[in-house]
């Protein structure tokens, strides 16, 4: 099955990149509605804990923007396929002009570095934001926090691998001409979506603010122990399906299963995702 799916938004176009699909484990979800929590503890495989793991490649003139890289092996064997995708795409790994990451977490940056740490992107401009930066550079993490020991020295690793063509840069600035960012604080600190506008067309990716779409746009309350602050996270998960379904513009989620675009509907108290 391809890895890729690929949409114009005006001129630009935008290429979902499928790294890899997984089942969340159980204990990596909190808030469940009583019911939602049952059939979660009866099946390792239920389909309410499945997500994919998505990059995305946009073009534009003579850039290739690579956001996010996917989990290499980190995350098991159904994972860590971004190179495969990138090919299907026609293009090389060593085409990738620029590079950015929605946040600094495992399954959107150790497909940026090999094993042994160097650069897969060898002619990537690599920008990040500096909330996100100034996290995972200057804290001391707690060695039990899932989110920090862990992880941090992978994301101080990939920060370090694109340092001679590492540009910190806050939310205003364009990626590459029609490609925003948007903050979505509260999953990390620096956790961003981005907006793609071209010839009045649009798209909206938002990040993180999902992990496993079948159960928590039915019930957006429900959440990961993957939110830094899971309040904050909260409030921005309900802000933007809110938005994206207010405005009725098309989406797509670094979690996304297939298909990857379509628009956000308000569904009683939850949403639907229709192509
Ligand atoms: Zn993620």
């Amino acid at each position: 099955m391809s890895r890729t799916t690929k949409i114009s938004v005006g001129s630009i176009q935008v290429t979902a990149l499928r790294d890899g699909e997984l089942y969340l484990p159980k204990e990596a979800l909190v808030n469940l509605r009583e019911e939602d929590a049952a059939i979660i503890n009866d099946s390792e495989n239920s389909e309410l804990i499945y997500g994919n793991v998505n990059a995305y490649l946009i073009q534009s003139a003579n850039r290739n923007l690579l956001i996010d890289a996917g989990c290499r092996e980190l995350f098991g064997p159904t994972c860590g396929f971004l190179q495969d995708a990138i090919k299907e795409t026609g293009l090389q790994l060593n085409d990738i002009t620029d590079l950015f990451f929605t946040h600094l977490h495992p399954d959107h940056i150790a497909g940026a570095v090999n094993t042994d740490g160097k650069a897969i992107f060898e002619n990537a401009a690599l920008q990040v934001l500096e909330s996100e930066h100034d996290f995972w550079t200057k804290n001391n993490f707690d060695p039990i926090e899932v989110n920090g020991a862990d992880w941090s020295n992978l994301a101080s690793g990939v920060l370090n691998a694109y340092n001679d063509k590492k540009e910190i840069i806050s939310f205003t600035k364009d990626l590459i001409p029609g490609v925003s960012l948007l903050s979505i604080p509260g999953h990390t600190p620096g956790h961003s979506g981005f907006r793609v506008d071209s010839d009045n067309q649009a798209l909206v990716h938002l990040g993180d603010i999902i992990h496993a779409p079948n159960l928590q746009l039915n019930d957006p309350n429900a959440s990961t122990i993957f939110d830094i602050d899971g309040g904050e996270a909260l409030n921005s998960r309900k802000k933007m399906l809110d938005m994206v379904s207010t405005d009725r513009v098309m989406c797509t989620s670094g979690h996304t299963l297939e298909p990857k675009f379509g628009f956000i509907e308000k569904r009683g108290t939850g949403f639907k995702f229709t192509a």
